[in-house]
């Protein structure tokens, strides 16, 4: 039956399930059957009897694969127009000459609709269910993307940036302007439980005065909010920190002095350089490191250590960064995360190389911990799913295990059939572009 139909509290769906409970393997269940309750899992199981089931109404996906939907936990909505583009300059360069021109366009809403309609669109193409995303300094264009978010029933943690140093007249602002925004995002999409809630936002240390730092400390303590910036991306970029925050003890901890740096639920997107003390307060504060490969390889920054973050129990999820990343997909996040391991690992074998297990359980069950149970099928999990259609991949019967690496490697949103959050399938009517004419 078309499960559209069904009752909304629970649905069984039937496929072939793979999912990661640990890194170090994939659980799979050949034509297993999921249960959903409320948005959760119920439970897993090879047959309806055992799921406590029987004579429910199935879904039955047939020869497709079911898996935890992606997260993208480190991604610049403003920034989707200049994807591909500009991957010449190093970080600093960078955002002067191509990244802040673009931003600065945010200040007009018409604008930031065009332009964030395209990026939450491609988002769900790419089976991205759940983000964390930057906006701009524009409250009103920062809002929209939220609402785009709350419209489609896609997860997002979406941060108004706050920055006045150096940084064009048209992205500053200042400390009356950064409370009232967070106050106002606060006020409408407080709600904790809510699938889109905004997240304190510093861009990073040199464009925060310390005043700003303290600020945006005190708003994430005083609504609970969680918090998220950068961290030790390239060399230049932490000189500087030290020359602007010279009592710091490391980068990392000029975002702790102002409570940034795991006092709330704290992401920090790179830490491509983070060693030594910095590590350590990571670890002990809790700290999330969003990896961003291909945005490390493009801009110059360097490779993540990423297997010494898994070693200290550093959580990690990965990241596109678009637009430093040139792609969206997390499933492509996933096979340069594993490359760039190896990197590591020719140089230091006591390093092993990330596994597809471990990248696939980085991109889903570590990364989905940031939003509460979330990137596992295990029961009271947020039923967050794909299902694949693989067919013209799997073209000489394949196990289950490699034809979702197979999918990974040199599959693409085509072959992603269906997309979940929080129970709910998110149809392409929710995220289309004719929606854009509608409102007009
Ligand atoms: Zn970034």
């Amino acid at each position: 039956m078309a499960y559209s139909k069904m009752n909304d509290k629970m649905k069984v769906y039937k496929a072939h399930l793979l999912f990661t409970r640990e890194p170090n393997r994939f659980e799979v269940m050949e034509n297993g059957y999921i249960a959903v309750e409320d948005g959760r899992v119920k439970g897993v199981a090879s047959s309806l009897a055992q799921l406590g089931c029987e004579g429910c109404p199935v879904v039955d996906f047939g020869d497709r694969l079911l898996i935890p939907a992606m997260n993208d936990m480190h991604v610049h909505a403003p920034q989707y127009r200049n994807l591909g583009l500009a991957l010449d300059l190093e970080l600093l360069p960078w955002l002067d000459n191509y990244t802040f021109p673009e931003e600065s366009k945010f200040a007009d809403t018409r604008y930031a609709e065009r332009m964030y309609r395209r990026f939450v669109r491609d988002l769900w193409r790419q089976g991205t269910m759940r983000s964390v995303c930057f906006a701009t300094t524009h409250l009103e264009s920062t809002r929209l993307l939220m609402h785009l978010f709350q419209e489609a029933g896609m997860g997002a943690m979406v941060g108004k940036v706050n920055m006045n140093r150096n940084c064009p007249d048209a992205l500053c602002e200042t400390l009356e302007e950064a409370e009232r925004g967070c106050e106002a995002l606060v006020r409408e999409f407080g709600d904790r439980e809510g699938l889109v809630r905004p997240i304190v936002t510093p861009r990073f240390v040199p464009s925060c005065t310390s005043d700003m730092l303290r600020l945006c400390g005190d708003l994430a303590r005083r609504y609970a909010l969680p918090v998220q910036s950068h961290l030790s991306e390239n060399k230049g970029e932490i000189e500087w920190v030290r020359e602007l925050e010279p009592d710091s003890r490391s980068y990392g901890d000029a975002y702790n002095r102002y409570g940034l740096f795991g006092q709330m639920p704290t992401i920090m997107a790179h830490c491509v350089w983070t060693e030594g003390e910095e590590l350590a307060l990571m670890q002990r504060n809790g700290v999330m490191v969003a990896h961003c490969p291909t945005s490390n390889l493009n801009i110059s920054s360097g490779m993540a250590p990423v297997r010494t973050f898994l070693e200290h129990g550093i959580r990690v999820g990965l990241g596109s960064d678009i637009s430093g990343g040139h792609h969206l997909s997390i499933f492509r996040m996933m096979v340069y995360a594993i490359q760039v391991s190896k990197m590591h690992y020719q140089r230091n074998h006591a390093k092993p190389f990330l596994t597809l297990s471990e990248a696939f359980w980085i991109a889903t069950k570590s990364a989905g911990s940031f939003f509460g149970r979330v990137g596992s099928f295990e029961p009271g999990y947020e039923f967050d799913a794909l299902v694949i259609d693989d067919a013209e991949l799997n073209h000489d019967h394949y196990a289950l295990t490699e034809r979702l690496e197979r999918f990974i490697y040199i599959g693409d949103d085509r072959h992603i059939i269906h997309r979940f959050c929080r129970g709910r399938e998110v149809e392409e009517s929710k995220v289309s572009l004719e929606n854009e004419k509608k409102r007009e």
